[in-house]
């Protein structure tokens, strides 16, 4: 017994030295976090998206105070927050673009033709290795939704099989973008309000028969305002610096709606046409 008691109070006084020493290490060599860190993990939006490189908000924070990473790598920061933060690190906040996600294809289950009836994993790139999907067009939105399960601030819609960003939501984080297996999503400046909805690079003919909102390469839209429309091959794309405007929009009358505002796209293809 007494042997017990002798063993109990030695660990005892073991344990209280140790706590001693461990307590005074701690405080004698503690390296002093920079309160900018928190002030700074404060005012970056906490979805910890991954979008600035880094792996979460507060690591963002970090290396913005002790390695100079650049705050604009963060697109989803409000334009409030971004001027306070250039503040306490005493800079210059500087102009930032804001950037949203579009996905350039319009071929719903209604307007692609389909090829077979798919019924595999959930999941755009698993349908993509297996089978590429149900629609013809080898090219276009697969639609099982990777891309809206991927972006946390709930922009893009699946609707009747087709991707839809509603840019109001989007922040432009790019999450998005390296997940889509047919490299449909792009991030542009928020101000290009005009795009052309496909992403196939099939000839016209080809693309006709594949899907009826496809771009078919007829290039009214080139001919009508050159300065406005890139033709890559059989495809077009509006250049980033056109002014082109819904009436010019309007009197081009694409033949296939492949060319289109950001605001009728997203309205007629979510279905709220009437709000646009
Ligand atoms: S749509 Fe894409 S870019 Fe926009 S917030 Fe969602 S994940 Fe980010
Ligand atoms: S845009 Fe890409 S990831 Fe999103 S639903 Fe379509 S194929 Fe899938």
């Amino acid at each position: 017994m007494t042997n017990i008691l002798i063993a109990a109070a030695v660990l005892a006084l073991l344990g209280l030295v140790l706590g001693i020493l461990i307590g005074y290490t701690a405080k004698r060599f503690a390296v002093e976090a920079d309160p900018r860190i928190e002030e700074i993990t404060e005012l970056l939006p906490g979805a910890n998206c991954g979008g600035c490189g880094y792996a979460g908000c507060a690591d963002f924070a970090k290396e913005i105070v002790e390695n100079d990473a650049n705050i604009s790598s963060c697109s989803a920061c409000s334009e409030e927050n971004f001027k306070k933060i250039a503040e306490i690190l005493g800079k210059e906040a500087g102009n930032r673009e804001k950037q949203v996600a579009v996905v350039y294809c319009s071929g719903d289950n209604h307007k692609a033709k389909r090829l077979a009836r798919y019924n595999g994993l959930n999941d755009c790139r698993a349908a993509a290795a297996l089978s590429g999907g149900g629609k013809t067009c080898r090219f276009g939105c697969i639609g099982l939704g990777s891309c809206a399960r991927r972006c946390q601030f709930g922009a893009i819609e699946i609707r009747n099989g087709l991707a839809i960003v509603h840019p109001e939501l989007c922040e432009g984080c790019g999450n998005c973008i390296d997940i889509c297996p047919r490299k449909l999503i792009r991030l542009v400046p928020a101000t290009s309000k005009i795009h052309v909805y496909c992403n196939s690079l099939e000839k016209g003919p080809v693309k006709r028969k594949a899907c009826e909102a496809a771009c078919i390469a007829c290039k009214k839209c080139v001919r009508a305002v050159p300065d406005s429309f890139n033709a890559q091959g059989f495809l077009v794309r509006v250049t980033e610096d056109s002014n082109l405007t819904e009436e010019t929009i309007r009197e081009i009358a694409c033949p296939t709606g492949a060319l289109d505002t950001v605001a009728h796209h997203t309205a007629a293809n979510s279905g709220k046409e009437g709000a646009a």
